[in-house]
């Protein structure tokens, strides 16, 4: 592997379509997932309903994915008025959002900022992955929300309160999470993932705003939460135990990294080593995307 190939984001081909498929599962009174069930580009996808309206957590890559959820929101909220929010602005979680045409849409003014300055570009990498995905591209409409917030928003439901946070650069500029405190539930979009390695959007000089330090401090902060459940953005969801393995990840990868850098070793080496070790730390985990190794150690050689 060179580290060309290795740092170049591509898909399993062999994978199903990334289209929006589950059918929703209660994971808590009033709350439900749509799986991912383990797709790429598939994101987990909430529905939290209220006794007063509802809100949507995520909408899928594209205007079909987004059709998919926004018709399952509307079979459970009925003729509740819908809210949407996304996690962060990467494709597969928010250009699904022009299908939500009757809903309110809420982002993080960071996370909307991101979402102007890059979704033409990620659109246009999207699109090249492989024409699966550029179909589920088609015709899609970058949709900006109707309301941003600045740090931290609660939203009461009617029965139901949601926090919605942000915790500063992570994963991308504006990650956001989702809370019930009375359930101690937790959205963590692709802060958390389930079995896959964890994503490193650092593709210089497009995007390196992922900041890899501070990802390790705000899982720290969500551990605070002490949730129960936690729906990560791409995988089963867990317990706080997810938090606890995604900490472990980025503070070995973090440690290994320094250590290896300093006996001199060159970044194909590093890349090399650490994918060994980590497939076989990790041996139940979905290792066909090698660029999510290769990009995280680029992340920590660049600090
Ligand atoms: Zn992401």
């Amino acid at each position: 592997m060179n580290d060309e190939a290795a740092a170049t984001p591509g898909l399993n081909l062999t994978a199903p379509p990334p289209i929006v498929h589950g059918r929703p599962v209660e994971i808590a009174d009033g709350v439900y997932v749509i799986p991912d069930g383990r797709v790429p580009l598939v994101p987990n996808i909430g529905v939290i309903l209220g006794d007063r309206a509802a809100l949507v957590v995520d909408a899928g890559l594209g205007p079909r994915s987004g059709a998919v959820a926004h018709q399952i929101a509307r079979e459970l909220a009925g003729d509740r008025p819908l809210y949407l929010t996304l996690t962060h602005f990467h494709p597969e979680h928010g250009f699904g959002a022009q299908a939500f045409y009757d809903a309110t849409i809420i982002y993080n003014r960071t996370q909307h900022d991101e979402f102007r300055q890059k979704a033409q570009g990620y659109l246009q990498q999207f699109q090249g992955l492989s024409s699966a995905v550029a179909k589920e591209l088609e015709g899609v409409e970058l949709t900006d929300p109707h309301i941003t917030y600045d740090g931290g928003a609660d939203l009461d439901l009617g029965g139901k309160i949601v926090e919605l946070r942000t915790w500063g650069r992570a994963h991308s500029r504006g990650d956001q999470t989702i809370f019930l405190p009375e359930e101690r539930l937790l959205f963590t979009g692709d802060l958390v993932e389930n079995r896959f390695y964890p994503i490193f959007p650092y593709f210089p000089p497009y995007d390196v705003d992922v900041d890899s330090q501070n990802w390790i401090t705000v899982v720290e902060a969500l551990q605070g939460l002490a949730p129960l459940v936690v729906v990560p953005g791409h995988g089963e969801l867990g317990d706080a135990g997810l938090l606890a393995t995604t900490h472990e990840y980025l503070t070995r990868l973090r440690s290994s990294v320094i250590q290896l850098a300093a006996e001199g070793r060159s970044e194909g080496e590093i890349i090399s080593l650490l994918a060994a070790q980590l497939h076989a730390h990790y041996p139940d985990w979905d290792a066909t995307e090698p660029w999510r190794i290769a990009t995280g150690v680029q992340t920590f050689l660049a600090l």
